[in-house]
């Protein structure tokens, strides 16, 4: 039988996991948040909000969204940008102790990149069908076969990721739409412009 003493040591324990874990809830959400307000400075360049931070001991490290069109680069991914700019405040190729947020799940390429940087831990809100590379379409991030795993935390502010994603594509084709029919008045009106000579 659990003597007084060990009951409540366990209960102290239980306890203490039960807050470790909220807290670790709470500064998700909040690193997510960052990773958020990444997303939108890409929509200002008209380009798919996509966000991502690194965070070492507390501190934002690294920030970074998508520019893949302003920049003419296939490279220029939050993921990479972000961990580019790890790299060099830690004057190290690896990102050990540091957790990478990232408002989509990462691609193959940055699943990669993140492996190779050694970054423990990825906390992703959406969820990418058509590139995700940490456990959608194939797992890069935490396969035995490599030499480093990495632990995945999904769903984190999944709603607002998802939604910032919607809103930008439905906005994209409204305004491909507009610019189809736009250009259509612009053709009939030559046509009738010529057959009036
Ligand atoms: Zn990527």
């Amino acid at each position: 039988m659990l003597n007084p003493g060990m009951l409540q040591e366990q209960f102290f324990m239980a306890d203490k996991n039960l807050s470790d874990e909220l807290l670790r809830e709470k500064l998700d959400k909040k690193y997510m948040k960052a990773a958020l307000a990444q997303a939108r400075k890409a929509i200002d360049l008209g380009e798919v909000p996509i966000g991502c931070v690194i965070v070492y001991e507390g501190k934002i490290i690294g920030r970074g969204y998508n520019r893949r069109n302003t920049d003419k680069s296939v490279l220029c991914h939050a993921e990479i940008t972000a961990i580019k700019k790890a790299c060099k405040k830690m004057g190290d190729w690896r990102l050990e102790d540091c957790t990478l947020y990232v408002t989509l799940e990462p691609c193959q390429m940055c699943a990669g990149a993140i492996v190779q940087s050694r970054i423990p831990r990825v906390v992703m809100g959406a969820l990418s069908p058509k590139a995700g590379s940490g456990g959608t379409v194939i797992n890069i991030l935490d396969n035995p076969e490599f030499n480093h795993q990495v632990e995945i935390t999904k769903g984190v502010l999944e709603e607002d990721c998802s939604a910032i994603l919607k809103e930008f594509f439905t906005e994209l084709r409204k305004r491909n739409k507009a610019e189809k029919e736009a250009k259509k008045a612009a053709m009939a009106l030559e046509e009738s412009e010529s057959s009036d000579l």
